[in-house]
């Protein structure tokens, strides 16, 4: 291929896999993979949908602040979209995305990332990489229960922790800002790279293969001569002295190049309710190519850490059902307290009586109580005084209800 462009975006389906769940795209000022999973039809439609989305962010922005705040936004709206997707096609309910994305501001790169795809930083021959996987084993190291090596090598090192999808509504998304330097170049790639060709190999291709487009064919070339068991996408920026990274016309590769396929017989369901709140708990994908459970340790771990997280929405669940409950409760106290302060004038069982409280009742609730009952019998009582106190008298306290009382003893019939 021509090395043209300072960008290139490279995605093979690989030599195992029937369909190509990667997307990429090299634009003007963004670069993006995502890696879909999911279902029998659904991580293609996840990867696509997600750069489709986050493509819309490429343009130029004020400040590298301001990029890293639109890409935030743009994967949380992918996020949304996918949960959207998902309760209107029930088919694709699991399916789910990694992304790892950079838009260019001048001599900085704002990164996005949430997944197990990666960035790497290749500068003065030495490969960084700038992300950190959203993985089970990457926790097992970052807790010091196996090495980095052990780590590339692990049976379950594809099991995401965090991925986009339908699964969470606020997925935890790693954003950053990093500065970048003529001779730079940055490689995005999926695990279909990753985990097959070692970073000295990687290292190796970006160390000597001038051209992006030349260094991104020839990464793919690794991939597949390691048998590519997994799709592979790879998105190779240039930073040169002009300070341009641009590739115009932007380039879409991977399932986001194709239509969107939906299966357009999927029954709707109405009545059914967001997948987000019927799922609030499920952190993980369960019908995913990448989780295989297995009851070992490891899976162990990884039900704990579930385990965890669910406890911990269960517990912000429950503090805000106290607060509001301690709410209700409180104002029902003052209000009750309120009504307490006030007094009437009234009879029982013939007798006329001074009630504590307020007249009305609140359903069941009763907010008046009798509070002394007087031995003057309303029947000894000029008529007039008799409606007065069958129709209740009011009283702003006590004394007040007091008075009432004496002026009613006062006039007793002789
Ligand atoms: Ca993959």
């Amino acid at each position: 291929m021509a090395t043209t462009g300072k960008s290139a975006a490279v995605s093979h389906v690989g030599k195992v896999r029937s369909n190509n769940q990667d997307s990429g795209y090299a634009g003007r000022h963004l670069f993006v993979v995502a890696d879909g999973m999911g279902g029998h039809a659904g991580g293609d439609v996840a990867s696509a949908i997600a750069v489709k989305r986050i493509a819309e962010t490429d343009r130029e922005y004020a400040s590298p602040n301001d990029a890293e705040f639109a890409l935030r936004t743009a994967l949380l709206a992918a996020n949304a979209l996918l949960a959207e997707t998902v309760f209107e096609h029930g088919e694709l309910t699991g399916m789910g995305t990694t992304v790892s994305g950079m838009l260019r501001v001048g001599n900085n790169f704002a990164l996005a990332h949430i997944g197990d795809s990666r960035i790497y930083l290749f500068r003065n021959g030495v490969l960084e990489q700038a992300t950190a996987d959203h993985t089970f084993v990457q926790r097992l190291v970052d807790s010091g229960r196996i090495t980095a090596e052990e780590a590339a090598v692990h049976p379950r090192r594809s099991v995401l922790m965090r991925v986009l999808g339908d699964v969470d509504a606020s997925p935890e998304i790693d954003t950053t800002v990093l500065a970048t330097e003529p001779g730079d170049r940055w490689l995005i790639c999926s695990d279909g790279l990753s985990s097959y060709v070692t970073e000295e190999k990687i290292q190796a291709v970006l160390a000597t293969v001038p051209g992006a487009q030349d260094a991104a064919d020839r990464l793919v070339k690794e991939s597949l001569d390691q048998g590519a068991p997994d799709n592979v996408t790879i998105v190779l920026v240039d930073v040169d002295e002009s300070g341009d990274s641009s590739h115009v016309p932007p380039v879409t590769v991977g399932s986001a190049a194709e239509p969107l396929v939906f299966e357009a017989d999927s029954i709707r369901r109405p009545l059914r309710l967001p997948s987000l709140l019927l799922h609030p708990l499920k952190t993980t994908p369960t019908d995913d190519s990448h989780f295989e459970p297995e009851s070992d340790e490891y899976l162990a771990a990884l039900i704990q850490e579930d385990r965890r997280r669910a406890r911990k929405r269960r517990i912000s669940w429950l503090a805000f059902v106290l607060i509001v409950i301690a709410g209700l409760v409180a104002a029902s106290v003052l209000g009750y307290q309120f009504t307490q302060r006030h007094y009437f004038v009234g009879e029982v069982d013939g007798r006329v009586t001074i009630f504590q409280g307020v007249q009305q009742d609140i359903g069941p609730i009763t907010l008046s109580h009798v509070y002394k009952t007087t031995t003057i019998d309303v029947i000894d009582l000029p008529l007039y005084y008799q409606q007065q106190v069958e129709a209740t008298l009011n009283a702003g306290s006590l004394a007040e209800a007091q008075g009432i009382v004496d002026r009613l003893s006062d006039a007793r019939k002789p």
